[in-house]
């Protein structure tokens, strides 16, 4: 029975690997294992929980993690469905296991893991230190917004700005770097108004950082409606409207001096609505956006124009 399983679990891996679950481009490779789900489960535009499964064992998920990694990658990003070092949803002994094995990964400069901040606790950060010698690492945690009443009320995201800086502090104090998610339009906003709510929050970030002394990126998620979630109802009812990815590129012009950025526009096939532009501009931002996530450079950004921006029709 547990046989049975654990096989199921490789061959959907691998499978999901080929398709969409794993993109490699230039040296940076991301991940998506399929692990037991976020403990916390709350958030209200979180679709991960698709990306999920039960009963997942440490050596499943190693077998998962060795099927997938590429020699080579100077950059992985690991994900599951919610936190890394959650012991529920990861289970320790794999936690171990991806920072003794990537020591033999030699090409390897960096890894990027994700969690809410209560995972990462002084053992977490002491096991990092001990095992990723000579690599640099990254966590990654969804702040969504500076703003509590978004971040808490709206999102449900359950993380209190104190418990963020106190690990954020914690983490620079071992040498590992933030990145901090935000998500970009949450419900209630107007357009204008998410675009300043993305901005602020950048702004916190690095101002943070900057006091910490720490390594941080912020990275701007324009949010997508991801199946069964409370921002898809919301949707439905008509009460929620996806911003426009001309204002993903303001966001991103009013922030790239501040320090390293970068916008997502991937959905993991978990949307069916998401972030366009007009049918004329749409794939060049696309381009764009993703030009500017690997070379930072703004030139990329400041050329792109289209009528559509200026209230013009469709073509
Ligand atoms: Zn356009």
């Amino acid at each position: 029975m547990r046989f049975r399983y654990y096989i199921s679990v490789i061959i959907r891996c691998k499978m999901k690997t080929k398709v969409a679950y794993e993109k490699t481009e230039g040296e940076r490779q991301i991940i998506v294992l399929k692990t037991n789900g976020c403990s916390y489960g709350k958030c209200s535009m979180c679709g991960f929980f698709k990306h999920c499964a039960r009963n997942v064992t440490s050596a499943d998920l190693a077998a998962q993690f060795d099927g997938a990694i590429k020699e080579g990658v100077k950059e992985l990003h690991l994900l599951g469905s919610g936190s890394f070092f959650d012991d529920k949803e990861v289970p320790e002994e794999f936690q171990r296991y991806v920072f003794e094995r990537i020591n033999e990964e030699k090409a390897l400069k960096r890894i990027i893991l994700e969690s809410r901040p209560e995972y990462i606790t002084e053992k977490k950060l002491e096991m990092i230190k001990a095992k990723a010698v000579g690599k640099e690492v990254c966590i990654a945690i969804g702040l969504e917004s500076r703003n509590n009443r978004i971040r808490n009320k709206v999102l449900k995201k359950g993380i209190g700005i104190g418990a963020f800086e106190k690990v954020a502090e914690r983490m620079a104090q071992y040498g590992i770097g933030l990145q901090a998610y935000i998500l970009v339009n949450p419900p209630g906003l107007t357009e204008k108004d998410a675009v300043e709510d993305a901005v602020r929050t950048a702004e916190y970030v690095f101002c943070m950082g900057k006091k910490l002394g720490a390594k941080v990126k912020a990275a701007f998620q324009p949010a997508f409606i991801a199946r069964d979630t409370d921002l898809e109802k919301l949707f439905e009812a008509g009460k929620y409207k996806l911003i426009n990815l001309w204002a993903v590129l303001e966001i991103i012009k009013r922030t790239h001096k501040m320090g390293n950025i970068s916008a997502g526009l991937d959905t993991e096939g978990l949307a069916d609505y998401y972030p366009k532009g007009c049918a004329r501009c749409d794939a060049a931002i696309r381009e764009a956006i993703t030009a500017f996530n690997a070379t930072q450079d703004i030139e990329v950004i400041n050329k792109i124009a289209c009528g559509c921006s200026k209230g013009e029709k469709n073509a």
